[in-house]
């Protein structure tokens, strides 16, 4: 059965996407069936993998408000075991579909159960909000995974990020667990970046992974070609940074079996 994991931090700008896409793409290079869910309007890790948001049969869109199955959204990205639900901006106006809806909180959870079994991870990428499309992603995973920006402000917004999963965990998904926390766009030459490690790790003991992703101007670029790291610039720091967190990654998936 293939494990659904949300990529979640209520702040936008702190990696969610470029984790996402740069974490699936390794997966996908190395063997593991992947399948990225765009649940943000915004449609930045559709994008990301080179895929034309105004020209899509099927979207996110469909799948929230019923008018297609998973099956007739998912997309192949032209990369080997990689495929993608994507998501365009009419998912907006699905938040408020959402709130006439019976059982609102749970159509994504129905709407991928019988596909799960086909893929070896689902990613699910959410929005900078708690809204109602956050809640469905939450309520469907199995896991969450959340990128901290290693800046000023990091650990603010984070106990509000952690009454959220308690409140999902209490309400929605009693097993929801952290699958683990990725400290991003960090800058060695700064005390700044070393202190903020210090203090995410003292927070979240034992859950923050030990490859910390650097500022690399690479990983920022990568987008507007439609490309991952590993393939727009497979020798870049970010590049090395994403392989090794998947290695991590994985390593630490074998530990939990
Ligand atoms: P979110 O999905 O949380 O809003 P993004 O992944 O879109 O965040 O990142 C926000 C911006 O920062 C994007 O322009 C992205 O390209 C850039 N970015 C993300 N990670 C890095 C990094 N490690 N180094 C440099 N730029 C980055
Ligand atoms: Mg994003």
């Amino acid at each position: 059965m293939g494990k659904v994991i949300a990529i979640f931090n209520q702040k936008g700008g702190v990696g969610k996407t470029t984790t996402n896409v740069n974490i699936s793409a390794c997966l996908a290079a190395k063997g593991k069936k992947t399948l990225v869910i765009d649940i943000d309007p915004q449609g930045n890790t559709t994008s990301g993998f080179g895929i034309d948001k105004t020209s899509l049969e099927y979207s996110m869109y469909d799948l929230i408000i019923g008018s297609a199955n998973a099956k007739q959204c998912i997309l192949e990205t032209n990369r080997e075991n990689l495929y993608i639900i994507p998501s365009s901006v009419q998912l907006a106006g699905a938040e408020i579909e959402l709130t006439e809806m019976d059982e609102r909180e749970k159509i994504l959870k129905m709407a991928i159960m019988d596909i799960k079994q086909e893929y070896d991870y689902i990613f699910v990428d959410c929005p900078p909000s708690l809204g109602l499309l956050t809640i469905n992603a939450l309520t469907a995973v199995d896991s969450v995974l959340i990128p901290i920006q290693c800046e000023y402000y990091a650990l603010e917004g984070v106990s509000q990020l952690m009454n959220t999963i308690e409140l999902v965990r209490n309400n929605l998904n009693p097993d929801l667990m952290i699958q683990g926390v990725v400290l991003s766009m960090f800058d060695g030459r700064t005390n700044l970046s070393i202190q903020v490690v210090d203090e995410v790790k003292k927070y979240f003991r034992g859950k923050v992974y030990t490859t910390v992703i650097p500022r690399n101007v690479r990983l920022a670029e990568a987008p507007s070609y439609g490309l991952s790291i590993v393939e727009y610039d497979p020798k870049s720091k970010g590049a090395e940074a994403y392989m090794e967190l998947t290695e991590e990654f994985l390593d630490l998936e074998e530990d939990v079996i």
